[in-house]
């Protein structure tokens, strides 16, 4: 009989695994109380600092094997396993137990642990109360190369699908690159850092399927449907036929999809829609290209900020931003500046982590105009850049017209002293909008005239409109696309473009989710940016949608918003 369970999907093109389990233990490692003779007590501090030494050499070795077309979120999973190897309270704490308690190295850091573990519970922050888990991933490393393991891994990966308790990033990572075909756990949820990884990965994945290491044996045959998270075991040969077909079919679906790369996003109709890409960091242009982008829409900036004790300096910024021009050869650049803040934190931030509210707080443009001197740096840089390609210049969180009219008086005095410098710039460099606050897009029109482009940031927009904290979990259920006070929103902005004669683009997670797509061409958006992993599946939609139709049914549903289900009837859009 077939044995089924159940968990969390984790869904990318391609949602169905077949292969023998290979079953990896990678649960919490415990270790017992020991003690050690007073005369040997240094040795085992010096023991636990060899230990420590080890797992930071582990990771620094599997860091450098990671391709570089891993996205970054998974190098950031690696480098915070880095800092906490080198925190104080894992690498050091420790040794002061060894030497109060004249305890083993194990016992100490089992002992710091607990403590730790107990912080990081009573933490109010959901995000933070999630590292836990980084922790246990950190102090596992240490414990299993005092115990004498090598955290090796057996040698045949290839083609097998991974069950185990939990996997920690590095090993996600490492499983990926040796061939494994799926990742089955008993444990973690839909933002766990397996989920996330295997997401980023492109690798099917059921996360959250408890029981999975006791019911499922090493070696036997199981499938994993990702769509509807559940693992399959002692499959009969039908069930195996269809599951074969369908791997098939996805297969056969991601070949056509990177067969697009080099063709227009065309409609039906002969429609031309602008694709663009939303990056991060320079080497992202490549992922960029690679999926069929004929631009960078957004490229956040922050990055640059993060994980470091000083600014950046103005050349750090004029290299980057050249690195990412030239990635894009002649392609177009849209520079965002500074948009620290809220869910983006860094060390140099003027306000504290901790303010009461920073999705509403000095965030963004709002942090630029009090930190000039910060805003100058990077405008220079871009304004330098605009010389070597195609570049435009974008402000987020705009709420007031004097902040977009302050922004652009402080870009115009840096344009005139770089002239007077007779430094190289583009004297047309497009300035831009990001219009992702209620208040700037019900007064589109203001900025439209003020601008040379906006561009709908569905992010913030959906968030603040509906008084719903993006990062928050509790309340994701609240956080709706299609609520009719969005759309009207989106719609007003499309509008002022349309009246002013200006491009309007989005780059919210929203352009880029194929439900909504026929909606946005409908009610007049030319130009689409997101995740460059979402550029092949917008561009197959679109050239299979006949705008002027789209045109049509969504004029009707739009005055009809009130009273209409949007899901359905966005649905109903194609059909
Ligand atoms: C947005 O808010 O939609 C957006 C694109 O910006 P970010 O996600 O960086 O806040
Ligand atoms: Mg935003």
């Amino acid at each position: 009989m077939t044995l089924a369970l159940q968990g969390i999907g984790v869904d990318t093109s391609i949602s169905t695994a077949i292969g023998k389990v290979l079953m990896l233990s990678r649960g919490s490692i415990q270790a017992e109380p020991g003690m050690v003779a007073q005369n040997r007590i240094e040795e085992e501090v010096q023991r636990f600092f060899n230990a420590v030494a080890e797992a930071a050499g582990q990771l620094r070795e599997i860091r450098k094997q990671i391709p570089a077309d891993t996205p970054p979120d998974i190098l950031e999973f690696i480098d915070t396993h880095l800092l906490m190897l080198q925190d104080k309270a894992i690498s050091e704490a420790p040794t002061q137990t060894i030497r109060e308690e004249g305890c083993s190295a194990e016992w100490a850091l089992q002992l710091r642990r607990n403590q730790l573990l107990r912080v990081f519970e009573d933490m109010e922050d959901a995000y933070l109360r999630t590292r836990k888990d980084d922790l246990d991933h950190v102090v596992n490393r240490i414990l299993k190369i005092l115990q004498g393991g090598r955290n090796s891994d057996p040698a045949d990966i290839a083609g097998h699908i991974i069950v185990s308790e939990d996997l920690t990033p590095a090993d996600a990572i490492m499983l990926h690159q040796r061939g494994a075909t799926g990742f089955i756990t008993d444990f973690g949820s839909p933002m766990s850092h397996t989920a996330i990884l295997a997401r980023s990965l492109g690798i099917p994945a059921v996360v959250g399927a408890h029981g999975a290491t006791d019911q499922l044996h090493s070696g036997e045959l199981v499938v994993i449907d990702a769509r509807h998270g559940s693992v399959l075991a002692n499959c009969d040969n039908t069930c195996l036929l269809f599951f074969r077909q369908r791997l098939e079919q996805e297969l056969a679906h991601r070949r056509a999809l990177n067969n697009l790369r080099d063709m227009p996003a065309l409609s039906l109709d002969g429609r031309q829609i602008e694709l663009l890409a939303n990056i991060e960091l320079p080497e992202d242009t490549e992922p960029a290209i690679e999926g069929g982008g004929c631009g960078v829409g957004l490229y956040r900036t922050e990055f640059l900020y993060m994980n470091r004790e000083e600014l950046p300096t103005e050349e750090e910024h004029f290299l980057a931003y050249k690195q990412v021009v030239e990635g894009m050869g002649k392609r177009l650049v849209t520079i965002r500046t500074l948009d620290l803040g809220a869910d983006k934190q860094c060390e140099h931030q003027p306000e504290p982590v901790t303010c009461t509210n920073p999705a509403l707080g000095l965030r963004a443009i709002r942090l630029c105009l009090k930190e000039t001197d910060i805003f100058r740096i990077q405008v220079r840089a871009i304004l330098r850049v605009s010389a070597l390609g195609k570049v435009r210049i974008m402000l987020p969180m705009l709420t007031n017209l004097w902040e977009a009219r302050q922004a652009r008086q402080i870009i115009d005095e840096e344009r005139q002293s770089l002239r007077d410098q007779d430094v190289a710039i583009d004297p047309d460099l497009p300035i831009g909008a990001m219009i992702e606050t209620p208040a700037a897009a019900l007064t589109a029109e203001s900025f439209a005239r003020l601008f040379d482009f906006l561009s709908i940031g569905t992010n913030d927009l959906i968030q603040y409109t509906l008084a719903v904290d993006r990062a928050d979990d509790a309340v994701n259920h609240l956080y709706d696309a299609l609520h009719p006070a969005v759309i009207m929103l989106i719609q007003q902005v499309v509008q002022a473009g349309i009246t002013c004669g200006k491009p309007v683009a989005m780059c919210g997670e929203m352009a880029g989710t194929p439900k909504y797509i026929p909606l946005l061409l409908g009610m007049g958006l030319k130009s689409l940016s997101m995740h460059p992993a979402s550029l092949p599946e917008a561009k197959q939609l679109i050239r299979s949608l006949n705008i002027s139709q789209l045109e049509k049914k969504t004029a009707g549903l739009l005055q009809n918003l009130l009273n209409e289900d949007l899901e359905p009837a966005t649905q109903a859009l194609v059909e």
